[in-house]
């Protein structure tokens, strides 16, 4: 039974819908939020760790009354070979102070925030209801159904995650291939908030986000991560959805093995796990974005793939937070020309180029297929652990020159001098 009609309707809660819904409501307009989860965060997964920018441009010193767990200070990329590691660390005590660079957040507590201060705004949440379907009259979208329930709205933002059910309705994105996503696994463990500055070696409420690359994925195409929150460490893998088919590895298992290596081992020691999760992160950047406007609906955040993975730096939530900005800010302006047609709500993708979002993204293009290179994530973490093992080593064999050295763990890791300078060359220019 089709109900009143809304301004706005925005489906899901996470980073992007909620900044919609709390830009529309502030400047008065009628929203429904609604999210399939019994209370906003519920249902996500997030490595957590999100840069603070996009937000503060939005909610000015949200870290005030948000729920952020710690400003991470503390940036270390770990390489893994079996015994060794090899470890990057940069510690940087101003990205500790206002305007904080990041923070880790537990995404139960950050989004149940973010979506209350839409509410606050003026906005209709509503949870635990899901979205099945996108109205259509005359091809333009004109509100969901959920249910029995159906209601109208002059646009529909999707902003339902990764393999939008909502945009792949309205026929502007298809299910996203799975080498176009990957698999993300997260376990939350429970450990002292002393013990956890000691041993990310942090100033008291500081924080360490720390990746891991090498074995730790099984040479997949991936990575490890472990962000410190207040009293709990986010451990988790991600991994290219097709790797994972190819190998038939399951991640779950994986996800014990690497809690189980001594170089991740001692830092988890004494920790009660908390809880599991597994979701999938768009990551094929600019290649996987869908269509971002139809007639009566925009898409954000994730289901519009907008994820950036360097490899060294993960941004889902920033740009879920300027997307779901973009969004707001072509709403109004379709509203005050009452033309939400595919026309009126074009100048999303000028909104989007203007922020970071689609500059970003433009910027890395080349990224994703840079990152399909095995030989990062098997003979480079063993040439890089092999070759500083070998520096650090006096075992009273006859010297060996640094040049030598470095030639000889290539040539033992099978890698030619040219592939080193090509990899080198491309990582430079794409990263
Ligand atoms: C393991 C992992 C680690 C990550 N690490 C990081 C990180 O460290 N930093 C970072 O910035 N990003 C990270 N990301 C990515 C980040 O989580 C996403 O980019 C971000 O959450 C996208 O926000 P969003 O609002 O677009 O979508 P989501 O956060 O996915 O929110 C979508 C919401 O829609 C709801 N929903 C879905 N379908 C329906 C429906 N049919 N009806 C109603 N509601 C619905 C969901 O319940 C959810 O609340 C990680 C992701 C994963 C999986």
């Amino acid at each position: 039974m089709a109900e009143e009609k809304f301004d706005a309707i925005i489906v899901g809660a996470g980073p992007a819908g909620s900044t919609a819904a709390y830009l529309l409501a502030q400047e008065g307009l009628d929203v429904l939020l609604i999210e399939k989860g019994t209370t906003p965060g519920s249902k996500n997964v997030s490595g957590g760790r999100m840069y603070a920018h996009a937000l503060n441009r939005i909610i000015p010193n949200f870290w005030d009354e948000a729920p952020v767990e710690r400003p991470v200070t503390r940036e270390i990329i770990t390489f893994l070979n079996g015994e060794q590691s090899v470890s990057l660390d940069c510690h940087d005590v101003n990205w500790g102070k206002p305007p904080y660079h990041s923070f880790t957040v537990l995404r139960t507590e950050f989004d149940a925030w973010l979506a209350s201060k839409a509410e606050d705004a003026g906005a209709v949440l509503a949870c635990a209801i899901r979205v099945d379907e996108v109205l259509k009259e005359n091809g333009k979208v004109t509100g969901i159904r959920a249910g029995e329930d159906e209601m109208l709205a002059d646009v529909v933002i999707a902003a339902d995650g990764a393999n939008s059910i909502t945009a792949q309705q309205a026929g502007l994105s298809k299910v996203f291939t799975a080498h176009q996503v990957a698999t993300g696994v997260k376990q939350v463990i429970e450990l002292p908030p002393e013990t956890i500055s000691q041993r990310f070696q942090v100033d008291g409420n500081h924080g360490a986000a720390q990746l891991f690359v090498g074995d730790c994925t099984k040479g997949m195409q991936g990575g490890g991560f472990l962000y410190t929150n207040k009293s709990s460490l986010s451990l988790g893998l991600v991994v290219s959805t097709a790797e994972l088919q190819r190998c038939q590895i399951k991640m779950s298992e994986i996800l014990e093995e690497f809690k189980e290596s001594p170089h991740l081992a001692p830092l988890i020691e004494g920790g009660q796990a908390a809880e599991y999760s597994a979701h999938l992160i768009p990551e094929a950047g600019l290649g996987m974005i869908p269509q971002l406007y139809g007639d009566g609906i925009l898409v954000a955040g994730d289901a519009a793939g907008l994820v950036l993975n360097l490899g060294y730096i993960v941004r889902g939530m920033d740009f879920a937070v300027a997307s779901g900005e973009a969004a707001a800010k072509t709403v109004i302006v379709a509203k005050a020309r009452s033309d939400f047609s595919r026309q009126g709500l074009a100048a999303y993708q000028g909104f989007l180029k203007e922020s970071f979002v689609l500059r970003d993204l433009e910027a890395y293009r080349n990224a994703p297929r840079f990152q399909e290179n095995h030989r990062l994530f098997n003979e480079y973490p063993r040439l890089a652990t092999g070759l500083v093992s070998k520096l650090f080593t006096v075992d009273g064999t006859p010297p060996v020159h640094l040049l030598a050295k470095v030639l000889g763990q290539i040539k033992e890791n099978r890698i030619s001098l040219w592939q080193l300078a090509v990899d080198s060359w491309k990582g430079a220019k794409n990263l």
